[in-house]
């Protein structure tokens, strides 16, 4: 049997289930998954295998049986033999699990072993692929391996019958990891244990009851998790969550918050019933809300946004903390805490703990940690409900590392490198695609870091030695870099708009081909340009534009992204040409006249001026039209001026017709914005309320694409779209465009199990790759059939054609 079926109790559960069903034989972990032997009775057979299908445990996941008939052995006893490493691996790792309920009940049972335990945990619940070294999956392959059983725990893990039967990660008071709270000693310059905190096996409580003061008082602590180092401090404290906010240089982004229970979700927050499976869920997202105006939070959690980042609890610890915090806090008053990653802005989660102690001594007045490793970094998931399904931002903790199954198998093992972005990589082997968790930006050196050793531990762990890689076109990605820089075979680029689009074929098993509308930011383009608001026809071989935004100059290329007031001088102009200055519009009026003719200049002698379609930087024109982001001349962060222009959006009311626009004959039409530009300024003339003009701005591009999809469907008689791109992340959008094209009778495909950001893109381009290799090995074996090739090339062609 292949699937997520080790350290998920599959075996004590075939156990169970041969031994009630008369079955004598064995079972066994080996590194392609599990292997059973069974004799007895046919119907008894019939029996156990319905029974492997239909009531496997909560956490195991099984892709494939298969059955074999072998010569009765005439054994008498059903048993559980040693786990077997084979050279072919491809057992499936679980991913970290929320504590379980039974575990739970443990947890806060005075009369159990493991009361108030933060490291319990059993088969059905814990850590799993933060911890894991190697496979197959046993204790000695993880970093439990430097806790040795005590006799009580080595009883119930060698029980078959035992809720913690070669549970891994088994542990308890006596033998497992422990808390330690350090604090910040100023004469050592160095974090150091707490008063009473010293002998962690002796004062077992005392950290967590420590760190639950501290907190109450104010203190911003680090709290050692599952896959890294969160930052807390308690969410309705206004100076707390201030200092915070400074230390971690995060101007305007709002903090991840924990909450001990739905109750206290709803409390924060408008909850759907779908938002709050997805907060129960036991992957335990973060998942995004929209807040409650009567919301008792600090201002500083959340000073622009209205969304708001929740996440239940789900290690034991954290039931412990909020539980030890609800005893501290006034009644009537909920508990909040902020856990938000603990590392600077930009870069990635703290997770070794003598750098995480370097880089957590500027932001944290104390560290409650202990002394399991984490052997791979994972973020918390973010994820929201959008049109009625879940939509992922990021896709790590809880997600990470199940793969997703593709149609049809790979022809060679393979790699995807991501983008450059919100970096993910993406590994693959006949039908399954292992997407990583989220790495983040590739700009510095441990983001890199990060990226190399992911992809080094995902290949050892799933037997992945690719023979092709996928990258993303643009020169400068160090991704791309990489992927070039590698010494294997089949090297294939990919046009980053086509991978996006290629991510949701990828996902719904889409044959292909679609209409693709990929809309992003930044996207490099076969023609050098950067692309962004593409409408294409799609195959997983291939391309074509069939329309996109009309090209725009990029004024200073990065710096046009950080400062959106370039675009809406850029857009002003190509809309009225030189006399823009003269618009009476509040954006014109404080127009920087000796920035602005430094802008037009550049412009004019197309100086570091690429030409660009990007929707995103329309959406930050229109946002500095109408002055948003309100009180910065400086974008803080890539997306905040739409992300701002759509929750001004949101609050309008009332009808709100498209502005117009055009859309060129061309063959590769351009839709031109000029007449939505003239329309907006008349608008903001007439002073017509921001949000009205940001609702009808959603409007229109939401009808501009509705329209250019009608064209596509008349020229390439497709029925088809699929949606992909980080502007996708815009529900309003979204939602609008899904309604426009659903009424006119298209059907609509979007990201549901990855980012539709860039870090969907590497499934995209693995689905792209495979696609191409699997063309142009069949071409080559058809050539080599009739004996076309040379010799040398025809032992390249089938070393991997196999
Ligand atoms: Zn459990
Ligand atoms: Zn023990």
């Amino acid at each position: 049997m292949q699937g997520i079926v080790q350290g998920v109790g599959f075996r004590p559960f075939v156990y169970t289930q041969a031994s009630s069903l008369g079955l004598a034989g064995f079972v066994f972990n080996d590194s392609a998954g599990v292997t059973i032997e069974v004799e007895g009775k046919k119907d008894a057979l019939d029996a156990f295998q319905r029974a492997l299908r239909e009531e496997a445990p909560p956490l195991a996941h099984v892709n494939t049986v298969i059955v074999e008939a072998i010569a009765p052995r005439h054994e008498s006893t059903f048993i559980i033999t040693q786990s077997k490493a084979n050279s072919e691996r491809s057992a499936l790792i679980s991913p970290d699990t929320s504590v379980c309920e039974e575990c739970l009940r443990e947890l806060f049972d005075p009369a159990d072993r493991r009361y108030q335990y933060p490291f319990i945990n059993c088969t059905n619940c814990g850590p799993r692929f933060t911890i894991v070294q190697d496979v197959p999956y046993d204790r000695a392959k993880t970093t439990m391996s430097a806790f040795p059983l005590c006799p009580t725990c080595q009883t119930e893990y060698n029980d078959p019958l035992n809720r913690r039967f070669h549970a891994q990660p088994n542990a308890c008071p006596t033998c497992g990891p422990q808390l330690q709270l350090l604090l910040w000693n100023k004469k050592l310059a160095r974090f150091s244990a707490a008063e009473g905190c010293e002998d962690a096996q002796q004062h077992t409580r005392e950290p967590l009851v420590q760190a639950a003061q501290r907190l109450a008082s104010g203190a911003i602590l680090a709290i050692k998790g599952l896959g890294g180092y969160h930052l807390a401090c308690n969410a309705l404290d206004v100076d707390a969550v201030q200092r915070l906010r400074q230390r971690k240089h995060r101007e305007v982004k709002p903090f991840a918050l924990m909450v001990p229970d739905l109750a206290t979700a709803r409390s924060l927050c408008q909850v759907s019933a779908t938002e709050a499976a997805q907060l129960e869920a036991r992957q335990r997202p973060i998942v995004l809300l929209t807040q409650r105006p009567d919301s008792p939070l600090a201002p500083g959690v959340s000073p622009t946004y209205n969304t708001l980042g929740l996440m239940l609890p789900y290690a034991p610890l954290h039931y412990l903390l909020l539980h030890a915090l609800a005893t501290l806090s006034e009644p009537g008053h909920p508990v909040v805490l902020i856990m938000t990653s603990g590392n600077l802005s930009d870069e990635p989660i703290a997770y070794r703990d003598e750098e995480a102690y370097q880089r957590l001594k500027t932001l944290a007045d104390g560290v409650l940690t202990h002394n399991r490793e984490i052997h791979i970094r994972c973020d918390d998931s973010v994820l929201r409900v959008a049109g009625g399904d879940t939509q992922f931002f990021r896709r790590a903790r809880g997600d990470t590392p199940e793969p997703l199954t593709l149609t049809q198998e790979t022809p060679v093992p393979l790699l995807a490198c991501g983008g450059h972005l919100k970096n993910t990589f993406c590994l693959a082997k006949g039908r399954q695609a292992f997407l990583s968790h989220h790495i983040g930006d590739l700009e510095n050196l441990e983001t890199l870091t990060s990226f190399q050793e992911g992809i080094a531990h995902f290949q050892q762990l799933f037997a992945i030695a690719p023979a092709a890689v996928a990258y993303d076109l643009h020169p400068e990605y160090l991704a791309s870099k990489y992927a070039l820089s590698l010494d294997v075979p089949h090297k294939i680029g990919v046009q980053h708009h086509h991978a996006h689009i290629a991510s949701v074929m990828a996902e719904h098993a889409l044959p292909g081909p679609v209409i693709g509308i990929a809309l992003d930011g930044t996207g490099y383009g076969t023609d050098g340009a950067i692309w962004g608001c593409e409408v294409m026809h799609v195959d997983y071989q291939g391309f074509q534009r069939l329309a996109h935004l009309a090209y725009v100059p990029l004024p200073g290329g990065e710096q046009a992204v950080l400062q959106p007031w370039r675009m809406a001088a850029v857009y002003l102009q190509q809309s009225y040409g030189p006399v823009l200055v003269d618009l009476d519009i509040p954006f014109t009026r404080q127009l920087n006249p000796v920035k602005w003719r430094i802008l037009d200049q550049m412009i004019a002698r197309g100086i570091n001026c690429p030409p660009t379609s990007s929707l995103g930087r329309l959406f930050d024109a229109v946002a500095a039209l109408l002055g948003l982001p309100i009180d910065s001349p400086v974008q803080r962060y890539e997306g905040q001026a739409a992300i701002e222009l759509e929750q001004l959006a949101s609050t309008a009311t009332g009808m709100c017709e498209s502005y117009p626009f055009a859309i060129g004959e061309q063959t590769t039409a351009e839709l031109d914005v000029g007449p939505l530009i003239r329309a907006i300024v008349d608008d903001i003339r007439q002073e017509v309320p921001a949000s009205r003009i940001a609702r009808r701005f959603h409007s229109s591009i939401a009808s501009l694409l509705a329209q250019t999809c009608t064209m596509a469907r008349e020229r390439t008689g497709l029925n088809t779209v699929a949606l992909s791109g980080g502007v996708w992340q815009n529900r309003l959008l979204l939602e609008e465009l899904s309604g426009l094209l659903a009424d006119m009778a298209f059907q609509v495909y979007t990201n549901r199990r990855v980012p539709p950001n860039d870090g969907g893109l590497s499934l995209g381009q693995l689905a792209i790759a495979a696609a191409r290799l699997r063309t142009e090995l069949s071409l080559k074996e058809t050539v080599q059939e009739h004996g076309l090739l040379q010799e040398q090339e025809v032992s390249y062609v089938s070393r991997h054609s196999r």
